[in-house]
């Protein structure tokens, strides 16, 4: 049975709503796991916190990310069920706007079906060298024991960055431990992965992804490389993870007059 969600544009939460949609329809053709529709509730609530908007840290954190995908070697987008059903689009330009970046699917409740649809949907946007999907590429990720174990080892594994939105903490911190250069996208400025990554961007990720292209444009025109690695070397994440909870805690309080 289908429904029709008729929800009207002058709704005050309107992209929210039309997002959550954007994830049912996500999960129905097989690209989100059910959990992930879990997982998207959580960042929600988050996301209210913040007015869902960008707010000052980060865009200040999407600045260094930025800076951060430009001067590194071989940086490697993540792509989860999530991701794929929220911007398989915004993720195929930001592919396109990092030279040497490359895309590898990892999903942490991995079917083989699963894979294939969300290789698929990028391939709508005219991705087609994705990695992650060759099981003799697969390589383990050491001391990590779910099946986000498996990275490949001409993309995650060799990657000297690592741009991992909506991540799982268990990885984010076997990343770290792999010295890799980890940027994540995460609503939660408490969670495991936003406090073990070195660049954590406090925001949606279809906010997200529009602005750090942006900014990737912009620096490849305007910085060199001793701007970029400035930009880098002062960025301070845990403040921005402060500044970020200060902000959902202070600014609705004001709210309540
Ligand atoms: P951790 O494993 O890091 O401790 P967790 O187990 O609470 O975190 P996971 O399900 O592993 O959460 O990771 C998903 C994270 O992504 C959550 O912190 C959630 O708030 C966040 N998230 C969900 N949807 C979005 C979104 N659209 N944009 C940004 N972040 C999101
Ligand atoms: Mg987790």
């Amino acid at each position: 049975m289908t429904r029709e969600i008729t929800i009207p544009t002058t709704h005050p939460r309107y992209t929210s709503l039309m997002t959550r949609e954007k994830i049912v329809e996500g999960y129905k053709s097989g690209l989100v796991a059910l959990e992930g529709l879990i997982a998207h509730g959580r960042g929600e609530c988050f996301d209210y916190l913040i007015g869902e908007q960008s707010i000052e840290s980060a865009k200040l954190a999407t600045e260094a990310a930025a800076a951060q995908l430009l001067i590194s070697n071989f940086p490697v987008i993540s792509v989860n069920g999530n991701v794929a059903a929220l911007c398989s689009e915004l993720l195929s330009s930001l592919y396109r706007s990092v030279k040497k970046s490359m895309l590898e699917i990892n999903l942490f409740y991995y079917t083989k079906e699963r894979e294939s649809k969300i290789s698929n949907e990028l391939a709508k946007y005219g991705v087609s060298n994705i990695l992650g999907t060759n099981p003799k590429n697969l390589v383990k990720i050491p001391e990590l024991e779910s099946n986000r174990r498996s990275v490949d080892c001409n993309g995650i594994f060799r990657a000297d960055t690592v741009f991992v939105p909506l991540e799982d903490g268990d990885r984010t911190l076997a990343l770290k431990k792999m010295d890799k250069n980890v940027i994540t996208v995460d609503l939660n400025p408490l969670s495991r992965t936003s406090l073990a990554a070195d660049i954590t961007i406090v925001d949606n990720i279809i906010r997200v992804i529009p602005l750090l292209i942006d900014r990737i444009q912009y620096h490849e025109k305007n910085s060199n490389e001793s701007d970029l690695m400035r930009i880098v070397k002062t960025h301070d994440n845990k403040k921005g993870l402060k500044d970020a909870l200060f902000t959902m805690n202070k600014d609705r309080v004001d709210r309540i007059t």
